[in-house]
């Protein structure tokens, strides 16, 4: 049985190679994709994790295969296309490490996902299903997406869900927001960050914004990045806030993908009761995702930069 089938984009992202914030054409090249930096977070920390997305029969594709191969995700829902090349980002960096993204898509090999690679009978046998909505700019890639939440309910699985929006990739606004309202009702465990829990409900008090999307959804818990301030969690019964690591940022693609990975290995350690999980059980899970998260930061990449077990205790006991 897996743990956690992580569905959406893999791709590679160009970083600038000058420290942040320099004027340079120099790029390197980093594997990355929100759902891909997960499953590799997971699987570094002891988790069994699977992706299923797709990429080009290009060498871009090889690198990002042999990537996921080495740090031991299941690549069995990982298919090759020869209709599209492998998705390409190019990642800007501010002086605080913050980043933006321009894509280079035609649309890339990981929108061409379709119903039929994905395995139904992995997602059959998974604890936890994680997605996101990048791989829902597209079709057949959306229509994918969805058959397999569907799937994942309906088998009674966890669904974890970071909406992850980069408004630039989506025709409109509306586009983008339609698409987060649709994955909202098949929701256990919600990541968001603070900038788009504003986006999606309109108010900047995220306590009053995640009160009410979980009465709206009836998703049993939210978690709210809050970058070097740490993160918040509302459940039913309790909220609370974990404070951050204080460190210097140099790159922070990858940070909110750690957090999550290492979020969901701990949720995973304690069991599937989302329910009965105490204050403390969920403030010592955050702090274990803000240590991660931090120290994602100090480093350049995304997929390759993700914390180990002894990293992450050693930011704790900093
Ligand atoms: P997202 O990718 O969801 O926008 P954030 O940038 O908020 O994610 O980062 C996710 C988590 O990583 C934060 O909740 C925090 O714990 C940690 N983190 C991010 N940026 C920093 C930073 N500059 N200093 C310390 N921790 C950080």
């Amino acid at each position: 049985m897996l743990d956690v089938i992580a569905i959406g984009e893999v791709l590679i992202d160009f970083t600038p190679v000058d420290s942040a914030g320099g004027s340079t054409e120099q790029y390197e090249c980093n594997p990355g994709g929100a759902p891909a930096n997960v499953a590799v977070a997971l699987s570094q920390l002891g988790a069994k994790a699977a992706l299923i997305s797709k990429i080009g029969e290009d060498r871009f594709g090889s690198l990002l295969h042999q990537a996921l191969l080495s740090s031991g995700v299941d690549v069995s829902g990982l298919s090759f296309t020869d209709e599209a090349n492998t998705t390409l980002a190019f990642v800007h960096l501010d002086d605080d490490g913050d980043r933006s993204f321009s894509f280079f898509r035609k649309p890339g090999a990981d929108t061409f996902l379709s119903s039929q690679d994905v395995p139904f009978d992995l997602i059959e046998n998974a604890r936890v299903l994680h997605f996101g909505s990048l791989s829902m700019t597209h079709e057949p890639a959306r229509t994918a997406t969805r058959a397999a939440v569907v799937k994942a309910k309906e088998a009674g699985a966890l669904l974890s869900f970071d909406p992850n929006i980069r408004l630039s990739l989506w025709e409109t606004e509306e586009a983008a927001k339609q698409n987060i309202l649709w994955g909202l009702p098949y929701t256990d465990i919600l990541k968001i960050s603070e900038e788009e829990l504003g986006f999606i409900t309109g108010t900047t008090d995220i306590e009053k914004g995640s009160l009410e999307l979980q009465q709206q959804f009836g998703i049993p818990l939210i978690v709210v990045t809050l970058a070097d301030r740490g993160s918040y969690y509302r459940m039913t019964a309790h909220d609370g806030y974990a404070p951050g690591f204080p460190v210097k940022a140099i790159d922070t693609t990858g940070a909110g993908d750690a957090f999550l990975g290492c979020f969901l290995t701990k949720l995973l350690e304690i069991g599937n009761l989302l329910n009965q999980l105490t204050k403390q059980q969920i403030i010592d899970m955050l702090t274990f995702a803000n240590a991660g998260g931090a120290v994602v930061t100090t480093r350049k990449g995304a997929l390759q930069s993700m914390p180990t077990t002894d990293e992450i205790n050693k930011m704790i006991d900093s």
